[in-house]
């Protein structure tokens, strides 16, 4: 029962950052917030993601290639050029490391308004960090699993953030239906989306990479919109203008 509540706990909190501070906000400006706030959704991330941290930078730098050059040979995760989705995982890795370690040249336009925290990235995002945050959720199961088949969550936990950006980059750019005529593969993967925060309303997404709620269609929910909203409200985060109208006004007549 612990590590199912555990579990449950790091699929959302982990999934909670990945949205809503490395997708959303770094890759993507849809939302401004001031340094300190930014430091602490730093924090955030790590202490959600644990052993599977990603650099706010380098994840934004390599999910704007994604958007730029979707399903091409430039595109560092398409299911059109890796023949399953543990290949697919591990070319994204490669891109990843070239980005954060500098080894790939990278146009200007993919840079401009990142998150920096160099320091941060490096004890974040370096091996000492992730062995001991598996030595901590390891040390957990032995503690708590009741019965040997738990531990096959372990893998999942420890690999949570890139397993969650797997799961759409694979299955959102291969199943079910689209809002949008684009000239990529992107499609909506469920119908409502609670159990990837929205993140699978991944056809909307490429039609409008910045906008705050994923969903367009009545019963398309992004349970991330109201969280951004209150954000907002409470002055946490600011909102670009023109993005809240736009929001506002789908919201209120329930179309595209
Ligand atoms: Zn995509
Ligand atoms: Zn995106």
């Amino acid at each position: 029962m612990a590590i199912l509540v555990f579990f449950i706990a790091i699929w959302y909190l982990s999934l909670f950052s990945q949205t809503f501070f490395q997708h959303r906000y770094a890759a993507h400006g849809a939302f401004k917030m001031s340094k300190g706030w930014e430091r602490f959704f730093y924090v955030v991330a790590y202490i959600t993601q644990g052993s599977s941290y990603m650099s706010p930078r380098a994840y934004a730098v390599m999910h704007r290639l994604h958007h730029a050059h979707t399903d091409t040979e430039l595109d560092p995760h398409s299911p059109s050029f890796s023949p399953n989705i543990f290949a697919m995982m591990w070319r994204t890795r490669t891109f990843y490391q070239d980005i954060i370690h500098g080894r790939m040249e990278v146009e200007d336009r993919f840079l401009k308004n990142l998150p920096e925290w160099p320091a941060f990235d490096r004890w974040a995002n370096g091996t000492v960090s992730r062995l001991l945050w598996v030595a901590a959720y390891t040390l957990f199961f032995v503690f708590f699993a009741s019965s040997p088949w738990l531990f096959l969550l372990l893998p999942v936990v420890i690999t949570m953030g890139a397993f969650h950006g797997a799961v759409i980059n694979w299955f959102a750019h291969k199943y079910r239906y689209i809002n949008f005529k684009l000239k990529n593969t992107s499609m909506n993967l469920f119908f409502i989306d609670v159990l990837m925060l929205g993140e699978s309303y991944h056809n909307n997404h490429h039609k409008h990479p910045s906008s705050i709620n994923f969903g367009k269609r009545w019963h398309e929910i992004d349970p991330m919109y109201p969280v951004i909203r209150l954000f907002a409200w409470l002055r946490i985060i600011r909102l670009p203008k023109l993005a809240a109208v736009v929001a506002h006004k789908q919201d209120a007549t329930g179309k595209l």
